[in-house]
């Protein structure tokens, strides 16, 4: 396995592999691995022959007091697992190499796409990943790319991202990760406290009770947040963030449950933001 931290020479392996025809997978990730991103690099091992893992925390998906500076990063650790599962080329750039000067483009997903759920509360956040994705699928021009449905807003965007802008390759969604209790892996876990860690169950549980109710045949998106959201507050710390239900294609909000349904929630345990959803597809 290689870790390269420059774009010409990623590009010249890359160009190489091509040359003998093999198709290439890119798993975009901000580093701080778990087992999360290590079944999206499987799904990659499996769906193409040269598989990329990009680790970069990209200031430009970061507010102004969030936690950039903080974010935990290993890049030993994580190239040891990335390692374990077959990855060939770990990308590492640093920020200068990805933004070399002041940036005046950008790609900006616009509209009530980019606003609701995670968007309401993180202006920008969705333009500073657009922007680096399409980055990232310029050096690497990826056959397919991988993405977690952990972050299911960000599946959405991007997938609408490379439809409107004709890229040339295919997203393919993995299901999300979570620990044996059902909390959602995530590189912020580690920032929980041994109380918070207990309290962060209460994102799951929501989402188990909302299944619940809709499997006995609840419909109605506002019974199902109030259980929700009595279900998170029994969780001291929790300051809930939202709590929606929304299309599951067009992630607008919806009146009466049917069709692609999904259940997505941020809540606050502590400090840390965390987010979980579940996807649902329900008779029309
Ligand atoms: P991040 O490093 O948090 O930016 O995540 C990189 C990729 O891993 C994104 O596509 C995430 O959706 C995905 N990912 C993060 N956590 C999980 C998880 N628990 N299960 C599945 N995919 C995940």
């Amino acid at each position: 396995m290689m870790i390269i931290n420059s774009i010409d020479k990623l590009r010249d392996v890359l160009d190489a592999q091509r040359a003998n025809h093999k198709t290439i997978g890119l798993v975009p990730t901000m580093g701080f691995l778990h087992q999360g991103h290590l079944s999206l690099m499987q799904c990659a091992k499996r769906d193409t022959d040269f598989v990329v893992v990009s680790i970069f925390v990209n200031p430009t998906q970061f507010g102004p007091n969030e936690d950039f500076e903080a974010y935990p990063r290993d890049l030993k650790r994580d190239a040891e697992r990335c390692d374990s599962v077959g990855v060939d080329v770990i990308f590492a750039p640093e920020v200068s190499e990805m933004y070399p000067e002041q940036a005046s483009t950008f790609v900006s997903c616009e509209g009530a796409i980019t606003r609701t759920l995670c968007g309401a509360s993180r202006p920008g956040h969705f333009k500073g990943v657009t922007t680096v994705v399409a980055k990232l699928f310029n050096i690497v021009q990826p056959d397919k790319a991988f993405f977690g449905q952990k972050d299911a807003q960000q599946v959405v965007i991007i997938e609408k991202m490379v439809r409107e802008l004709n890229m040339r390759l295919q997203i393919v969604p993995c299901p999300i990760v979570r620990e044996a209790d059902g909390l959602a892996m995530s590189s912020r876990n580690t920032y929980l406290s041994e109380t918070a860690r207990k309290e962060a169950l209460v994102l799951s549980q929501s989402l188990a009770e909302a299944n619940r109710l809709i499997q006995s045949g609840e419909r109605d998106p506002e019974a199902i947040i109030n259980v929700m959201r009595k279900t998170i507050e029994t969780a001291p710390s929790a300051q809930i963030d939202y709590i929606q239900i929304v299309d599951g294609r067009n992630l607008e909000d919806l009146k009466t449950l049917k069709g692609e349904v999904l259940i997505a929630l941020a809540v606050k345990i502590d400090q840390t933001r965390l987010i979980d959803n579940l996807r649902l597809t329900l008779p029309a």
